[in-house]
């Protein structure tokens, strides 16, 4: 036998699976040859259509994670899908610079404890180098990251928030919003950060809920009108008793008096019951029942009057220290009696505001009590809640304390518990667009029902945007006051700016604090100086105005609204939320600037536990990406479960299924490349249609491109709508059970001859798995991107070099309707059933599958036999039996020792399980075989290699003398000259090698 090798498949595919190396060279030939860029520019050129996307910027204050890789490889499939499919995309990165993330970590990094001593330490201009320091470093370890996990994006048209021309553009939001007065100065109650000493944004509040402790009290406030009349109130926060002015009852609920010793304490009605209980109060008696609305304007003495003289003087006002009445009074709680701090609580703002009482709140940035505060002065607000509490007992006023544990709002980034404050800011009124946003985004597509619903619930609360922080390193709010007339002026543009200016800026001059507030404007109206108030503003608002700020104008007229988003649950607080709110002020219209926005879960560890530093269970992806194949883990994220579910992320799981379907895919590719090259396959001359035209091609093979058909259609049906579970368990089933259970096992035996008149059949064979396989390697492309782009390489343009560069060129592929057979594939499916039934039966007989038998029965009605008899070919080699019989109806009598049944659904079999010697010779012979297939393999001989011999020594006298009839068969089964059997090993010098048969030893050796 003349063995001709064209091309020799053993230097372009190794014998196992190693996906590290191999992405390790992929990863070399995207870059050497540029192959991002080249996408880039080939859909720039000819394209199907235009798909906007604009990056939902990951902040540069750590390092990239699980988390951030789940949504980073949604958003790079739908990416590679949309390029194959001939879309030109917007997919550029971008980075989030500034904002309270940074200036933590920078904090952090220089050892400082809080914001004055930033300021005193270290000075604005160094605490701004620090932070793009900063930025830098974790740029490089993303980009690193990035590199390792395959992301096509475009990192040469970046965005970068911090950049001069992209904060002129974020201004440009700001101008907007100010011409139709949504922008304003304002006193309000928000939520403060006393480490990070700034507010925080309504959805900035929503990010940090966590289990506290607080302090729970129950305390009295006596009626000053009556003898031993009591108000009871019950409070967490003990501390806003300092600022405490009036106390709230829901005007239409029962309120009762009820006699407790010699005092009369008031409460709503429905609470009497379990408030006594849980004052552990037997004796008491209720004396009087009315509505909330008779007990206002009742006038109560404020307990700390005498300690707090600012509160003396507030005492004078008619309202202050009163029975108000608000709807928004919960009797089902507590007490149904709300004592209210209109400085700490925005309920209570509202409620003095609209009676002109006065905002009592006397704090300083650090949150400390000011002067104004009387004995409380200089206490931080939380470490007063003792003191205030010691204080209500020692008058007699307390009626218990206990200790609760309850979710409380914390700083999102410093994790402190926030404190409402009554400040002035600046904000964005869309509490005054809230319809246009939320018809903007009643018209989005979330791709699931949950996301959609938690979004628009939040939209929905409509609160004004607090947009102002007290910070440095953020995109400065570019209004100036005249400190005369107190007129206001917003600058829109850096050349607006430095024309206005009084003085001429610096060399080093750029729109960031300290540099912009050294520059003051001339009063337009009374030629006052004015200076620029000392704001940043929010870093939501950088990334929110990224639609507009990283296009140019042109651009953004083309691309936005753009097409389809990808970002985790917790951004329908973050910039799902400011991207909406910006684009409906910027354009006025109820348009929301994206058309479709993916919500993606959180990922857990293993045991489903939030990951976190002090769990120390966060997954970082430089170190994991180190250690394991980045193919595997985007197979294994996409895969695991719905996109919208939390991911349990266990790395154990990785070596597991994920790794035996793309190591199926590999060795699928490398049985074909062995054999096809051996027969000299040239796939520009056998494709399909000359297999046609030769009449080579059969059922199975018609079954397996009418399967692939499908597995296109309803791949990419659900690639699309982001059921990506679905997509990856169908390419699954398709390459472990489709090709290689199924279609492998039936065609094997034709390709393992090498007689030429069955040369066409095998060419056709591999025409089949060539088209299959290829159209498989495209569709596996978006989810492993190294391995498809490995198989194009090393197989594909191996052989056939008229194709593209790269696999990332090529075309999605189209379901082809001629090649789709529902008849085939019907018959093909009562073929499973029906080869499943003998498999039982076969291990009810404990009979191995490569062991052949006589016969087998098909009991089953006439259609169920066609659809068999069609394919008896496959079905013989599959059961591996010599002969089938079709009968309607099951046999009366039959021997149970040598019939063993298996029912079906509409069929049973009955197979036969006597052998003679000649089947046992055969089954001897098949066991061998497969032991020596299994050493040519361990030795790195190629299949197509032809052995001189094969030494097999010490077998049982009994299957020697069965064996024996077989050694021609065996020998072209193995692919050897000549098989030779020895009594002992002593009889011929050679490797032994040993093996078990059926519990005894035998040896096998090769020449
Ligand atoms: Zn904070
Ligand atoms: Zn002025």
């Amino acid at each position: 036998m003349a063995v001709k090798f064209k091309a020799d498949s053993r230097r372009w595919l190794t014998q196992s699976y190693n996906p590290r190396e191999l992405e390790k060279e992929i990863r070399k030939f995207w870059e050497t040859n540029q192959i991002p860029q080249k996408l880039i520019k080939l859909r720039e050129k000819t394209n199907v259509d235009i798909l906007g996307y604009v990056e939902g910027p990951p902040t540069l204050n750590g390092v990239q994670h699980i988390g951030h890789a789940r949504g980073r490889v949604m958003k790079d499939l739908r990416y590679r899908m949309k390029a194959m499919q001939g879309f030109y995309v917007t997919f550029r990165a971008g980075w989030d610079c500034q904002g309270l993330p940074v200036e933590l970590e920078v904090e952090k990094a220089l050892g400082v404890k809080n914001k004055k001593e930033l300021l005193e330490r270290v000075g604005e201009e160094r605490f701004v180098e620090e932070c793009k320091k900063t930025v830098m470093k974790y740029y490089r370890e993303w980009r690193s990251a990035d590199r390792k996990l395959g992301m096509f994006m475009d990192y040469d048209k970046a965005y970068w928030t911090y950049f001069d021309k992209y904060i002129e553009k974020e201004w440009q939001y700001l101008k907007r919003a100010w011409e139709q007065n949504l922008l304003g100065e304002g006193y309000y109650v928000v939520a403060y950060c006393p480490h990070c000493q700034t507010s925080l944004s309504n959805a900035e509040v929503g990010l940090g809920y966590e289990e506290v402790e607080d302090p729970s009290i129950y305390f009295k406030l006596k009626v000053r009108e009556a003898e031993n009349e009591y108000f009871i109130v019950w409070t967490t926060m003990p501390f806003t008793i300092v600022t405490d002015m009036m106390i709230a009852v829901h005007p239409e609920a029962e309120y009762a008096k009820v006699k407790v010793n010699d005092e009369t304490w008031v409460l709503t009605k429905e609470r009497v019951e379990p408030i006594m209980q849980k004052l552990n109060m037997k004796d008491y008696k209720l004396l009087e029942v009315m509505l909330g609305k008779e007990l206002k304007g009742i006038k109560y003495e404020y307990p700390f009057i005498d300690i707090v003289p600012k509160q003396r003087e507030l005492d004078e006002h008619p309202l202050v220290h009163t029975v108000v009445c608000e709807d928004f009074v919960d009797i089902s709680t507590a007490t149904g009696v709300v004592h209210l701090s209109p400085g700490n609580g925005e309920d209570d703002f509202l409620a003095a505001q609209k009676r002109d009482i006065p905002i009592y709140v006397p704090f300083d940035n650090e949150c400390r009590f000011t002067t104004e505060a009387g004995e409380f002065s200089g206490l931080f607000a939380r470490d007063a809640d003792s003191k205030v509490v010691d204080k209500l007992r020692k008058m007699g006023l307390l009626l218990s304390v206990e200790t609760v544990c309850h979710e409380y709002p914390t700083c999102w980034r410093s994790h402190h518990k926030l404190v409402w404050l009554a400040r002035r800011e600046y904000f964005l009124w869309t509490d005054r667009v809230n319809t246009k946003v939320v018809k903007a985004a009643e018209n989005v597509n979330y791709f699931f029902d949950g996301p959609k619903n938690r979004f628009l619930s939040f939209l929905k609360e409509g609160k004004p945007w607090c947009l102002s922080r007290e910070r440095v390193w953020g995109a400065p709010l570019p209004i100036w006051v005249c400190e005369k007339c107190g007129d206001k002026t917003l600058v829109a543009s850096k050349k607006e700016l430095l024309e206005r200016a009084l003085e001429t800026p610096s060399q080093d001059f750029e729109l960031h604090k300290p540099w912009v507030d050294r520059l003051t404007l001339k009063c337009e109206k009374c030629g006052g100086e004015m200076k620029r108030e000392p704001f940043v503003l929010d870093c939501w608002h950088d990334s929110g105005a990224s639609p507009y700020a990283s296009f140019t104008d042109e651009e953004f007229e083309k691309y936005v609204p753009v097409n389809f988003l990808v970002e985790a649950i917790d951004q329908t607080r973050g910039w799902a939320n400011s991207l909406l709110l910006e684009h409906v002020i910027l354009t006025g219209k109820a348009e929301s600037p994206y058309k479709a926005f993916l919500f993606y879960g959180f990922v857990l560890d293993e045991k489903g536990r939030k990951m976190s530093k002090s769990l120390g269970n966060v997954i970082e992806m430089n170190p994991l990406l180190e250690r394991n194949s980045a193919d595997v883990c985007r197979f294994y994220m996409l895969w695991k479960c719905s996109p919208t579910d939390s991911m349990n992320f266990d790395t154990r799981e990785l070596s597991k299924r994920p790794y035996q379907v793309l190591g199926t895919l590999y060795h699928l590719h490398r049985f074909l490349m062995q054999n096809a090259e051996y027969d000299n396959f040239n796939p520009q001359q056998h494709t399909l249609k000359w297999a046609n035209e030769n009449n080579s091609l059969k059922s199975p093979d018609r079954w397996l491109l009418s399967k692939l058909q499908r597995a296109v259609r309803e791949i990419t049906e659900k690639l699309e709508v982001c059921e990506f579970q679905f997509a990856t368990s169908k390419l699954e089933e398709f390459v472990v059970n489709v090709i290689s259970r199924q279609y492998i096992p039936i065609v094997r035996r034709e390709l393992w001859t090498d007689a030429p008149g069955t040369l066409n059949r095998r060419l056709a064979v591999y025409a089949t798995l060539w088209h299959v396989l290829k159209n498989l390697t495209f569709l596996f492309n978006p989810v492993t991107p190294y391995l498809s782009e490995a198989m194009y390489q090393r197989v594909y343009k191996q052989l056939d070099k008229t194709l593209p560069e790269s696999v990332n060129f090529e075309d999605w592929p189209k379901p082809d309707k001629i090649l789709q057979d529902d008849v085939l594939e019907q018959e093909f499916e009562t073929l499973m059933q029906c080869v499943s039934l003998v498999y039982s039966a076969r291990q009810n007989a404990q009979l191995k599958r490569r062991w052949p038998l006589q016969k087998v029965v098909v009991v089953a009605p006439k259609k169920v036999q066609n659809a068999l008899k069609n394919l008896e070919e496959a079905f013989l080699e599959l059961a591996n039996v010599k002969k089938i019989d079709y009968v309607e109806d099951s046999p009366e009598e039959t021997d149970e020792k040598r019939w063993f049944l298996a029912l079906g659904e509409g069929m049973q079999v009955l197979l036969d399980i006597s052998r003679d010697e000649s089947l046992l010779g055969e089954g001897v012979m098949r066991d061998l075989a497969r032991r020596v297939q299994a050493l040519r393999k361990e030795l790195g001989f190629m299949p197509t290699d032809i052995l001189n011999g094969v030494h097999v020594a010490e077998l049982d006298s009994e299957s020697m003398r069965l064996l024996k009839p077989y050694l021609t068969d065996m020998a072209e089964l193995v692919r050897t000259k000549k098989v030779h059997l020895h009594k002992k090993r002593s009889e011929v010098k050679a490797e032994w090698n040993e093996r078990r048969l059926d519990g005894k030893k035998v040896y096998v050796a090769i020449e």
